[in-house]
């Protein structure tokens, strides 16, 4: 097989591929993506569900049928797990029992979780309660995508304790702080973001159920439904749509996805009362109005519509999906797939390099965690691969990159600030909204590596893993050293002869390559940002080995060209910048690099006019390590997912 840029248009007929969709990161040229106000907006009248679900194109195998192997994602898997087994049940329930009346000698967390300990200093954290619910996510995701008994073990007794202190609260309404600041929010009073809270608690409770089994969770999950129903039905929607305001996460998907599984419309139709509307209008009418609002406060409520369209089909809840993502990731991104600067959009689209001035808080890690959800949803409508080279650019750059080696401590912003530096969340004292996410994110990476329709299964990411087909009496054992080494080799092992179709993505970013079934080359045409399908009949020690050579490539910001980032294949590199004044206390705690605290440095400046990038940058000492030449000051460049304890840069001014 050939793979080249100049063969675009010679994709092969298999990828399913619309050609309307560009790839990203770029903005969207395509006139349809221009919106114009319309006379009525889509989302006036009241909203009435019914029930239609709309079949998707490709589905996610289940992660029990996948496993990880040993590589840098099973690393973090890993890290991340001797994070979560680290912090105590009896603390974790400990603010839900004080709330509930019940007796506890639990020590109170931090951060976040802080409870009203009566010391003005401290002041009390509203959100408190909201690490909980990720936890228990995370902890169902540990036992379904690694068989974890013990983090089982751990999320059924968070959901016991969690029971008890429902039914002791009158048993629907749950939480770690009292109902009094749902009366706050009623009244439009100064309160944090209470919704924002529970949903957690509900989210995780219904990953308790589905990846568990956790009958017990499903009843907290319904009686806390049944709290949300009826204190969001007695109010007027106009009173609603000014309550929405106020951040509420994902309350709308949560009560999709309960709806979905009890087929209960009941709950479909108080999820749509967390339609925040003044939000969706531009969105469905294809217009960006994102200017001003907080990032992760919004895509939750995207994914919600996203999970909306699927169990009715209203088009309107896919436009406002489809659009949002496709700005989001054409306009509003940085290199690495990050966005949010000081959690908010602040400038106009493509105006990112005016937006990275503003602050030194660049790239909220939850927000990436949630449009990597988004994401998911996007490609199942679709079977379009290029979702997936946004996929693989983000869990590189935006996720591998942003957990601790070791401590598994993970990040809140990823600074692009040239200087900056990375920092990470305490132990027992942050409980950020990235925390939370965090532990999720990094015990479910086995998932979406592999996707199946009736005719075979899609290769869409390159990670270490075993696939269990078991409906097939097919298993994919899929042995890479990538992004370090650039191939993959695929071994099938089948109880019998299988015919069907094994799907490789060929990534946007690839030059060159091969394909090899059995040692042979196929021979075969495929253009980066799409799959080559390898369809026929598969017996056991069948292997099939992909070379997928990486170059190295500048992209500029959108509104200075001469501001540029390098990346090696789909990784993002970082120029080291050195350790100086970096103490401990500025990099473990503080949630953005405190820059004004360190010493000032010169960030050298490059000269390159008309000359390809390799012939001043070039291969260095060590796996993916780059060097510039010839510079005023020359810099050691790696992915910026293996630099820890240095300042860095990943924005440079080329001239
Ligand atoms: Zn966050």
């Amino acid at each position: 097989m050939k793979l080249s840029r100049r063969h675009f248009a010679a994709t092969l007929a298999a990828a399913p591929v619309a050609v309307a969709q560009q790839a990203p990161p770029a903005p969207p040229a395509d006139a349809q993506r221009r919106g114009t106000a319309p006379e009525v907006p889509p989302f006036q009248e009241p909203l009435t569900f019914t029930r239609g679900d709309v079949a998707p194109k490709v589905r996610p195998f289940p992660m029990t049928q996948v496993r990880l192997l040993a590589g840098p994602f099973q690393d973090a898997a890993e890290w991340n797990r001797g994070y979560m087994s680290r912090l105590p049940v009896d603390r974790l329930v400990r603010n839900f029992k004080v709330n509930a009346g019940l007796p506890t000698s639990a020590q109170p967390f931090g951060g976040w979780e802080q409870p009203n300990n009566g010391e003005k200093l401290h002041r009390a954290s509203e959100l408190r309660g909201h690490f909980t619910g990720h936890f228990l996510s995370a902890s169902a995701q540990l036992y379904a995508s690694a068989g974890d008994q013990a983090a089982k073990s751990k999320g059924d007794e968070i959901v016991d304790e969690l029971a008890k202190c429902q039914k002791k609260l009158t048993g629907g309404y749950l939480s770690a702080f009292p109902s009094e600041f749902f009366d706050r929010l009623d009244a439009r009073q100064e309160v944090w973001a209470p919704f924002y809270t529970v949903h957690k608690i509900m989210a995780g409770m219904f990953d308790m159920y589905q990846l568990t089994g956790n009958k017990q969770a499903l009843d907290v999950l319904q009686g806390m439904a049944g709290w949300a129903d009826q204190w969001t039905a007695s109010k007027s929607e106009e009173h609603m749509q000014d309550i929405l305001n106020t951040e509420y996460g994902g309350m709308n998907e949560i009560l999709y996805n309960l709806a979905a599984s009890t087929n209960d419309d009941r709950w479909a139709k108080a999820g749509d009362r967390y339609t925040k509307k003044r939000f969706f209008n531009p969105l469905a009418s294809r217009r960006d109005e994102l200017r001003g609002l907080h990032v992760n406060t919004h895509i939750p409520q995207v994914i919600g519509a996203a999970r909306r369209y699927e169990l009715s089909g209203d088009y309107r809840f896919h436009d406002v999906a489809d659009y949002f993502w496709y700005e989001v990731v054409g306009a509003r991104s940085y290199v690495t797939t990050g966005t949010s600067n000081g959690e908010g959009w602040l400038a106009q689209p493509r105006q990112l390099a005016a937006e990275l001035k503003r602050a030194v808080s660049t790239e909220e890690c939850c927000c990436s965690y949630n449009m990597l959800k988004l994401t998911r949803h996007l490609y199942q409508w679709t079977a379009d691969p290029r979702y997936f080279d946004y996929y693989e650019r983000s869990l590189l750059n935006m996720r591998l990159g942003t957990i601790h080696p070791h401590t598994g401590q993970t990040q809140y912003y990823l600074s692009l600030t040239p200087g900056a530096w990375k920092t990470f969340n305490t132990e027992f004292d942050s409980f950020w909204c990235c925390t939370g996410t965090g532990v999720e994110e990094y015990s479910k990476l086995n998932d979406s590596i592999y996707w199946h329709d009736p005719d075979g299964v899609y290769v869409n990411l390159f990670i270490a893993s075993e696939l269990n087909w078991a409906e097939k009496g097919l298993r994919l054992k899929q042995e890479t050293k990538f992004p370090e080494a650039p191939s993959t080799m695929i071994t099938i092992t089948a109880d019998k002869p299988v015919q069907t179709a094994i799907r490789l993505r060929i990534p946007e970013w690839i030059s060159g390559g091969s394909v090899k079934i059995n040692g042979k080359l196929v021979d075969a045409l495929a253009s980066p940002g799409s799959y080559i399908s390898l369809s026929r009949t598969w017996r056991s020690g069948d292997r099939i080995e992909m070379s997928m050579p990486m170059s190295l490539r500048a992209e500029s910001m959108p509104d200075d060209h001469h501001q540029q980032a390098f990346l090696y294949g789909p990784l993002v590199l970082a120029g080291d910048l050195g350790s100086d004044g970096l103490t401990e206390a500025m990099t473990i705690g503080p949630n953005v690099p405190p820059v004004r605290k360190a010493p000032q440095l010169d960030i050298p400046t490059f000269h390159a006019s008309g000359r390809e990038l390799s012939s001043w940058i070039t291969p260095a000492d060590g796996p993916l390590s780059f060097r510039t030449s010839g510079q005023a000051r020359d810099v050691a460049l790696s992915p910026i997912n293996s630099i820890f304890g240095k300042r860095y840069s990943v924005y440079w001014q080329v001239s």
